[in-house]
């Protein structure tokens, strides 16, 4: 298998999975619990919570564990808006967001907020002058994304950022496809909020973080017990949360070596595209970018069939649209970079990780070009 889909899931760490081990055989107490058997797991999920923050440069106290990204992003919006209900129900986003942000952010809309959502470029940046400009004096939350999961473009945050900071809005930023891969110092952001996934740093599936900026306390997101200091009370799973440890420690060790040798690989194979393939289009922005998200528009042949045929030769990668009922629909963030539907149909992902080889790469350049000639 060529496992080109890195952007969707990445495999679990050897070393993740030995530090979760323990946590779901013998080691289960109940980290809330008085005995000493608790007290280690509880000490465990403590030193998690301080390699996450470590990877942000912020200390354990503002983080948060949740299920996932998707949590911490209704979390963000939702406890966002609420806190300043007294300034204003107006929320700014944009176009390109991740359906946790857009549909949280609809929901709001649905709520009584007002909900702009912010055009981007052919590339899928934001302009940080147009969120300045759409700032009004009920403003109460900005929601931009660090990168984007489908383009790979990285999004101007710290200048949005400050916007925000100098308007008094709050501004929460979804990290989930940059946490552990590019360094982002939320501090210095400006950033109130900012959601990250375990799953896309080579750590479990179903647990994720919510950094909440010094000072600021959000809404609770369920009511319950005194976990994660109440606000998302609820039984830890400790295996999960020290296996988010240990994917942030390794992404700390590994990120710029992992970060540079990815990007070295990306530019390779979007160069073996360019001249292998004629017709093809990248999207997003060559330079501002993730080190291993590839979109690639073909000429020709549907993302669909592209997709099978790789799949028959075992090489794992993703449309750039979401599935909906069996058919594919064009995804909402490539039409917002302008594209037209019949292209953002003819359109894939290839999202690299830290296993990836310039072999796999080449291979799959030849059977790209080998099933767009049969086609
Ligand atoms: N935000 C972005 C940008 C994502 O790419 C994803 C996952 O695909 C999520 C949020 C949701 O994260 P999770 O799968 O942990 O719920």
């Amino acid at each position: 298998m060529i496992y080109l889909d890195n952007a969707a899931t990445t495999r679990p760490d050897p070393s993740v999975i030995q530090a979760m081990m323990p946590y779901l055989t013998e080691q289960f107490a109940n980290p809330s619990a008085f005995y000493q058997e608790a007290v280690r797991v509880r000490m465990q999920i403590d030193l998690a919570r301080q390699h996450a923050a470590d990877l942000l440069g912020a200390a354990p106290g503002n983080i948060y564990f949740t299920a996932g990204g998707t949590e911490a992003d209704n979390w963000a919006l939702r406890a966002g808006a609420e806190m300043m209900r007294e300034k204003g129900r107006h929320i700014i986003t944009s176009s390109v967001e991740h359906p946790a942000v857009r549909n949280t952010a609809r929901y709001l809309a649905s709520c009584g907020y007002e909900v702009t959502f912010l055009p981007v470029d052919g590339r899928g940046r934001v302009d940080p002058d147009e969120v300045r400009a759409a700032i009004r004096p009920d403003t109460v939350l900005i929601s931009v994304m660090h990168a984007n999961n489908e383009l790979g473009t990285i999004e101007p945050v710290r200048e949005i950022g400050m916007a925000a900071r100098e308007a008094g809005v709050l501004f929460h930023t979804d990290a989930v496809q940059t946490f552990g891969h590019i360094p982002i110092d939320p501090e210095e952001c400006g950033i109130s909020f900012l959601s990250a996934s375990a799953h896309k740093l080579n750590g479990p599936k179903g647990v994720g973080l919510l950094y909440v900026a010094p000072g600021l306390r959000p809404g609770r997101l369920l009511y319950g017990g005194s976990q994660e200091r109440s606000l998302r009370p609820g039984t830890e799973n400790p295996a999960a949360i020290i296996g988010f440890g240990e994917a942030a420690r390794l992404a700390a060790l590994r990120m710029d070596e992992d970060a540079a040798r990815i990007r070295t690989l990306r530019q390779d194979f979007i160069m073996e595209l360019k001249s292998q393939i004629p017709g093809i289009r990248i999207n997003g922005d060559e330079e501002q970018s993730l080190p291993g998200i590839v979109s690639v528009t073909f000429p020709s042949v549907s993302s669909e069939t592209l997709l099978i045929r790789l799949d028959q030769h075992g090489i794992c990668a993703s449309a750039g649209s979401a599935c909906s009922a069996g058919a594919i629909e064009p995804s909402p963030v490539l039409t917002a970079c302008g594209m037209s539907e019949e292209q953002a149909k003819r359109t894939l992902r290839f999202s690299l990780g830290r296993e990836n080889t310039a072999e796999e790469m080449e291979e799959t350049v030849r059977v790209l070009r080998a099933v767009l000639s049969e086609s």
